[in-house]
């Protein structure tokens, strides 16, 4: 059971803690937002929780209050980012299965022309 502490050769840990850089977009107290290095679509950043846990459904047993501010701050960059109006999704990927790389909560907020009709 994940208990929220940074795991020393977790990736995105040490992007939280600034050790390797990434293209920030918002941070709060509690959440970090960065663009994709690969990104997927026009807009493609990831939010997540600066405490550790290994995938989103963990992250909302272990701390819901973090969780919720993922999702919130997930609203914030598509506002700050201007892909609201037009929509946008945010998808966490669950599992090794699932095409998971980063055992790191965290979630794809995408938008832009051509990024909106996936596969569901
Ligand atoms: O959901 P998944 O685990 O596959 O997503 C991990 C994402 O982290 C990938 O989209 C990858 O491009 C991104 N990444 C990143 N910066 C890194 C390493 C990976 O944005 N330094």
């Amino acid at each position: 059971m994940s208990d929220g502490n940074p795991v020393a050769d977790c990736l995105f840990c040490r992007i939280v803690a600034k050790e390797i850089p990434a293209e920030v977009v918002r941070e709060t107290d509690t959440t970090l937002a960065f663009r994709d290095i690969h990104p997927q679509a026009p807009t493609h950043v990831l939010v997540v929780p600066k405490a550790h846990y290994p995938n989103a459904a963990a992250l909302a047993v272990g701390d819901p209050v973090q969780a919720a501010a993922v999702l919130a701050e997930a609203g914030e960059v598509a506002a700050q980012e201007k892909i609201a109006e037009s929509g946008y999704r945010m998808i966490f990927n669950t599992g090794e299965g699932a095409g998971q790389t980063v055992f790191h909560a965290h979630v794809h907020v995408l938008g832009g022309k051509g990024s909106l009709h996936g596969a569901l």
